[in-house]
């Protein structure tokens, strides 16, 4: 069964039961958010959050919550040279851990993080030790902690396969670890995504082991390989086209695997039911997503 959905909103009153219902009013199977604003580290109480009737829903909609996925906001940097600020990172990711398993999601992405003062390799020292500091502050929990992969726009880390496998390769408990595969940040990062997602995939097992992946981020790009940009476009819309990211979707390796999609809106519209009905549909009808400009 293909796993599929995007990320979706979590606020009003009624919080993460919107977000359940937002994921299910695009036929959505799986869904990702984020549990506040994705740029400050502002957050609800845990029980404000209203998560006993979000389960409810997905228990009698058959929403399993193995796909539900929660994202940290992308302000946090355990690769900060300022040891406060890596120590708040710190501090916020543990409660974060704590609220994704209040939550029953099963993992947490992050991006792994940015190396401020240039020194690459000092980043992935401090990163792995914050991830281990925040696995250890949550002992017990399943949780894990999904590193995503990044386009390399700036000093941003992860935008190899290589650095992620050397921040996992210094994680103790590897079971809390695990890899957000993102096809926008990939093809941005330079690897063929496009016309050779096998050749990325065989490089990728070799280098991390493919069973390492635990989520796939969904997107379109809208620069071309190797732009190192990070600017998402509609599914079928972009650079990787409906073709390459239709293969990626139905994978026989990763048919397990929630895929998410968090492409952009369209003039303020979420594209989400309509993207999802593409997939569903196989066939790439750009119409159905253009029309959303029209609406009223
Ligand atoms: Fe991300
Ligand atoms: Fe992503
Ligand atoms: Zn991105």
């Amino acid at each position: 069964m293909l796993l599929l959905g995007s990320h979706v909103g979590m606020s009003g009153d009624e919080m993460y039961l919107a977000s359940v219902k937002e994921a299910l009013s695009y036929q959505a199977n799986a869904f990702m958010v984020y549990t506040g604003a994705p740029q400050n580290t502002l957050r609800k109480k845990v029980s404000e959050l209203n998560i006993a009737k979000a389960i409810e829903l997905m228990e009698s909609s058959g929403l399993s919550f193995d796909h539900v996925v929660v994202h940290a906001p992308y302000i946090i940097n355990l690769a900060n040279p300022d040891p406060e600020k890596r120590a708040f990172g710190v501090s916020f990711l543990t409660e974060e851990v704590k609220r994704t398993d209040a939550m029953k999601a099963s993992q947490i992405v992050l991006h792994p993080g940015s190396a401020v003062g240039g020194d690459r390799y000092q980043a992935i020292l401090w990163i792995a030790e914050g991830v281990n500091q925040v696995i250890q502050n949550t002992a017990g929990l399943k949780v894990k902690i999904a590193l995503e992969t990044m386009a390399g726009k700036g000093n941003e880390i992860g935008k190899t396969f290589e650095e992620l496998k050397q921040i996992i390769d210094l994680i103790h408990d590897q079971s809390r670890v695990s890899v957000c595969f993102d096809t926008c940040h990939t093809h941005d990062a330079g690897y063929d995504v496009k016309d050779d997602f096998e050749g990325v995939m065989k490089k990728f097992d070799a280098i991390l082991g493919k069973s390492y992946i635990s989520v796939f981020h969904i997107n379109d790009s809208k620069n071309p390989k190797g732009a190192a940009k990070d600017r998402h476009e509609n599914f079928g819309f972009g650079f990787l086209g409906f073709d390459s990211l239709m293969k990626i979707v139905y994978h026989n390796d990763f048919m397990h695997i929630p895929k998410i999609l968090e492409t952009p809106y369209v003039d303020d519209r979420p594209p989400y039911f309509e993207e999802i009905e593409m997939i569903k549909r196989q066939t790439f009808d750009p119409m159905l997503v253009e029309n959303l400009k029209n609406k009223p």
